[in-house]
């Protein structure tokens, strides 16, 4: 066995996984990086599939992040952000807010999936005007809640107990604060006691859903769903309810466009404007997490066909980089992380507007003051990975890179409806999940022992392509930089994964 892997098995204990499993097999050890491709320690080479879980952009060992790196460790790595500015982190805040506010600024035309209009009653003065850096996902949403819970506390009054409202299967992260606002099961078993009260509301999980009265299709159920918007009815009705307690929503916290960890779930067109008007006319503050979405995961417009590309490469500016962007919802919250350094280091953002920051403002004997952070907030490497990530994505070519590559990928995962085992295969931008089933004519899933999802991913390894499944849906998330080429060899080894295991099961 190799010795990194010798020392890991000895040491490392790693994250989601079950330990007793990783030490019956030498793992694959990392060396390097070039583009799409990571290299092991035995120079056996693989596809990044999930650009490293959903982080990297540009792809590994991008010349100008990493110049931008040696420029910055040549001036300092980190210093405080308590008590103390930096350069870097500041020209981040600026350009973060610059171009999440980007498309409310121009006069473009905002683009909502499927031709609808997005309306520009959102945008009036609710613009995001400050940065809140932290460093992952789950802080970024730790910041969001507190901040929510203070300022709902502060503008109704300090005997409210804001209550926050979630979608079903949602994800939000790890920690306590993050782990409340998600709801999946396993882990509100494990750590309920430590956790506080949140709602849940139906998510638009077209291919699963109950009201939903299609046939299975082979096509994505978002498509062919024949529905009178249930899902819409029971966000309104849970927002009345609440209501009528007397205590309504502090705050309603989302993933823009699809929801990741639940599996890959995306939203039918009109979803998110609906709900997210139900939030505000009941005065909930809208908390959108784009830990995954964020940084032109979602795509170029809805769908990429030739003559959007010529377009693009006519007007680059146009484009947006954020769910909420795309569909015309301005959130209270947005919050940013793995994408945010190219998926370098470990940093993240939560952007809020003028409005809860200046709640926070007061005497310094009033404890007004947001007591949180951490001893990395803002750090300068982070910050200047990011800032060279973000000026690479407002380049053409990245533009033109993304917009064929959602083309592309939209036309290599047709091949896959071909295989019985495929029950659904849902994109959203440069996102794909292909949810697996055991019958596709009646949805029936495989088995949780049978671990479809866990042994078409190991084929795949196999096969030189790496990606992690949610559940019994394997994701594609590919790396910009991807080529056609690089792309078609993902998913064929998935198809063939696919094949390798319905054989075998
Ligand atoms: N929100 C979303 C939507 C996520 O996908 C994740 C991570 N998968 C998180 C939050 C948590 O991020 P992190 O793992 O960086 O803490």
């Amino acid at each position: 066995m190799n010795k990194f892997a010798k020392l890991d098995q000895r040491f490392v204990w790693h994250p989601f996984t079950q330990m007793r499993d990783w030490l019956r097999r030498e793992p694959i050890v990392i060396a390097s990086g070039k583009g799409a491709v990571l290299r092991d320690v035995r120079g056996k080479e693989y596809l990044d599939a999930n650009s490293s879980i959903w982080t990297n952009l540009h792809g590994h060992q991008h010349p100008k992040i990493n110049a931008a790196l040696t420029r910055q460790l040549k001036k300092i790595s980190h210093s405080s952000a308590l008590g103390l500015a930096n350069e870097p982190a500041s020209l981040l805040a600026a350009k973060l807010i610059g171009l999440a506010n980007h498309i409310y600024d121009s006069r473009s035309t905002i683009d909502a999936p499927h031709g609808q209009t997005a309306r520009k009653s959102h945008i009036v003065n609710r613009k995001l005007a400050k940065v809140f850096f932290s460093d992952d996902g789950s802080t970024a949403l730790e910041v969001a809640l507190k901040l929510a819970y203070e300022y709902t506390r502060r503008t109704r009054g300090p005997r409210t107990k804001p209550r926050f409202l979630s979608l079903a299967g949602a994800y939000h992260g790890d920690t306590i604060g993050a782990v409340s606002l998600g709801h999946i099961d396993l882990f509100h078993k494990a750590y309920g006691g430590m956790l506080f009260a949140t709602d849940q509301v139906m998510a638009p999980y077209c291919y699963r859903c109950p009201f939903n009265r299609a046939r299975p299709e082979r096509a994505d159920a978002r498509k062919y769903r024949k529905c009178n918007w249930e899902c819409v009815g029971l966000v309104e009705k849970k927002f009345a309810t609440q209501k009528k307690k007397g205590n309504p929503y502090a705050g309603f916290v989302f993933e823009p466009l699809m929801q990741g960890a639940a599996g890959m779930i995306p939203q039918p067109s009109g979803w998110l404007t609906q709900v997210t008007d139900i939030a505000r006319a009941s005065g909930a503050l809208l908390i959108a997490d784009e830990v995954m979405t964020g940084f032109g995961r979602t795509g170029i417009t809805c769908h990429v066909d030739n003559k959007t590309i010529s377009s693009i490469a006519k007007n680059p500016a146009a484009t947006k980089l954020f769910a909420t962007q795309r569909v015309g919802v301005t959130p209270d919250f947005l919050c940013v992380a793995k994408g945010l350094t190219g998926g370098y280091l470990p940093m993240a953002a939560t952007l809020t507007t003028q409005k809860v920051f200046d709640a926070f403002l007061g005497e310094y004997e009033e404890f007004k003051t947001f007591f949180h952070g951490h001893s990395f907030t803002g750090n300068q490497l982070g910050a200047a990975a990011a800032r060279a990530s973000l000026d690479i994505l407002q380049t053409k070519t990245s533009i033109l890179q993304r917009a064929k590559l959602q083309k592309h990928l939209h036309d290599e995962l047709q091949t896959l409806w071909a295989l019985p085992h495929v029950g659904d295969i849902r994109q959203v931008g440069l996102v794909a999940g292909v949810e697996l089933v055991k019958d596709w004519r009646t949805r029936e899933p495989f088995a949780l022992r049978a671990r479809a999802g866990l042994r078409v991913c190991a084929a795949m390894a196999r096969r030189g392509v790496l990606t992690r499944p949610v559940g019994n849906v394997i994701v594609l998330m590919p790396p910009y930089c991807t080529t056609a080429k690089q792309l078609k060899k993902m998913v064929a080894a998935l198809a063939e994964g696919v094949r390798e295991v319905s054989a075998s099961s």
